[in-house]
């Protein structure tokens, strides 16, 4: 089955989907994204994450290039046309193509819109977390406004690769403070030795994750204690569990910081019932 991609009004073969070399997004990494999670052929929490969308793209200045009804229809059709039944879903806005200059490009030029769709190995994801993963840290180098979610990601790359250096799967940055921000592409969370869980405010520092809005919920309705403050790293090494949320990932237990076991090293078992418990709270479309 070929990947078709939806580039600006058009369905095409993945390989030759192309944008112009002046488009804004290539030239200045002025754009926004989302990647949303596809379950059994359906979108989950698409609501949430086109919400998101539309708030990125406000506070870039970027008027949205069609209607929510629009897109809902191009992101329908782009699913339909790849057949994918589990995988991801990845959408970008750009300021569009213009003569390469600084300042925004004249009035009417039109954003760029492109939708992708892959597949991915469910099994494969759930065997890793029942392993759990490792993460490392590193100083937070990223501008103040990483509540927009811009593809404008060097060091969220850079940080990432350095986690693959080190033989782990994710980097957490740490702010000024010695705190816990985020991961990379994922919210960091905690479970505290009294059992409470504890993740940052996404008033601060970090992009307001739709997974960690998601598993919020499910922990209210376990009647878990939920405490949104900043964690440090030393507080995260004496944590009962650790672990991080997307949509990429669901959530995922870590068990390992820069080279120190969590508790025992293995999955603890609040990941494991919020992971097993997220899909009866999040939102799957038609
Ligand atoms: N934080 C960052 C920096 C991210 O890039 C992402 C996802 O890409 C997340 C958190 C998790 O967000 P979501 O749960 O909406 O996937």
């Amino acid at each position: 089955m070929s990947r078709i991609a939806y580039v600006n009004g058009r369905y095409i073969p993945h390989a030759l989907a192309m944008v112009h070399v002046e488009d804004r997004g290539y030239q200045f990494a002025d754009g926004v994204y989302e990647v949303c999670e596809v379950r059994e052929g359906r979108l989950v929490d698409k609501r949430r994450h086109l919400e998101r969308l539309a708030r990125s793209l406000a506070e870039i200045r970027i008027a949205p290039p069609m209607s929510n009804a629009a897109l809902d229809v191009v992101l329908r059709e782009t699913l339909r046309c790849n057949r994918v039944r589990d995988g991801l879903l990845y959408l970008q806005i750009t300021r569009g193509v213009a003569r390469r200059e600084h300042a925004f490009p004249p009035p009417g030029t039109k954003p760029s819109l492109v939708v992708t769709v892959r597949a991915s190995d469910r099994a494969k994801l759930e065997a890793q977390a029942e392993t759990g993963i490792a993460v490392v840290t590193v100083s937070d180098n990223r501008w103040e406004r990483v509540d927009i979610k811009t593809i404008g990601l060097l060091p969220n790359v850079l940080a990432r690769q350095m986690a693959r250096d080190r033989g782990a799967r994710e980097a957490w940055f740490v702010d000024k403070e010695g705190m816990v921000t985020e991961g990379a592409s994922t919210n960091a969370w905690i479970v505290v030795p009294a059992g409470a869980i504890v993740t940052r405010p996404a008033t601060l520092g970090i992009l307001k994750g739709i997974t960690r809005a998601v598993v919020l919920e499910v922990a209210a309705r376990e009647g878990l204690t939920i405490e949104e403050r900043p964690f440090s790293v030393p507080e995260a090494l004496k944590a009962r569990e650790a672990f991080v949320t997307a949509a990429t990932q669901i959530v995922m237990p870590v068990v390992e910081i820069d080279g120190r076991k969590i508790a025992d090293g293995r999955p603890g078992p609040v990941a494991r019932a919020l992971r097993a418990r997220f899909h009866a709270v999040a939102e799957i479309g038609p």
